[in-house]
């Protein structure tokens, strides 16, 4: 758990908000009391919300897309081996003095490590549990019958039935939270609102229509700065 208050340097939130266009469905694994077998993911109100590590985890990966695009040399998350600073088995340049950082002699973090933190690098940004704004009470519980298939036979397979909790579809729920941003790189807003325009589904089972949704953006910084770093990509 960090502590936003040890923190040195100043933070900053921004709201972000997900709204759901068909169902949501991001499971807990454990049981809670539902039905299901595979129940959605609550805090201790039983609101319905999105945790922060997978929005997290989703969002580097974008963003790790979009900084190779721009010819970036990034590490291999989310292994530590293969991620900065130790890079077991990568090739690339990462020498270069954009991945230098003060206080850290002698070791280079790619772009992305240096927005999102790496085993030895704390990371700038910090997520939010997405909650949903709707009163637990008011929203059924949805449960959507399924079947494991047996991809090589092409036919579902026995005795393989079970049953996923999702929330309530086409309901447009909201799920609201913030990101802080503390001592993060210039470029990290640009990066950011970048790398969530490529997420249009969040959870499991989206090839079957679940999770699929829209935002509503943070209000990052986006300086001139950004991009004309961002640009350098290429330029060694
Ligand atoms: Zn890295």
């Amino acid at each position: 758990m960090i502590n936003l208050q040890q923190l040195s340097n100043p933070i900053t939130s921004y709201e972000i908000t997900a709204v759901i266009d068909t169902a949501l469905c991001i499971g807990a694994g454990g049981s809670s009391g539902s039905l299901a077998d595979k129940p959605i993911v609550r805090n201790s109100e039983k609101n319905l919300l999105i945790p922060a590590s997978q929005l997290k985890g989703r969002l580097r990966h974008e963003c790790e897309k979009i900084a190779r695009g721009l010819k970036w040399v990034i590490c291999d998350s989310p292994n530590p081996q293969t991620m900065c600073p130790q890079r077991a088995g990568l090739t690339g340049n990462f020498e270069r003095t954009e991945y230098k950082i003060s206080g850290y002699k002698d070791q280079h973090h790619c772009l992305i490590c240096q927005i999102f933190g790496n085993p030895v690098l704390p990371s700038r940004v910090i997520f939010d549990d997405l909650i949903c704004t709707e009163e637990p009470d008011n929203l059924p519980e949805v449960l959507r019958p399924c079947v494991t298939i047996n991809r090589r036979r092409r036919t579902g397979e026995e005795q393989k039935l079970y049953f996923l909790e999702t929330s309530p579809a086409n309901t447009q729920l909201r799920f609201t939270g913030h990101i802080h941003l503390s001592g993060a790189p210039v470029y990290t807003g640009a990066l950011i609102l970048a790398g969530l325009r490529h997420i249009h589904a969040l959870g499991s089972s989206k090839s079957a229509g679940l999770g699929w949704l829209h935002w509503e953006f943070p209000n990052l910084p986006l300086e001139q700065a950004a991009w004309d770093f961002l640009a350098k990509g290429g330029v060694q």
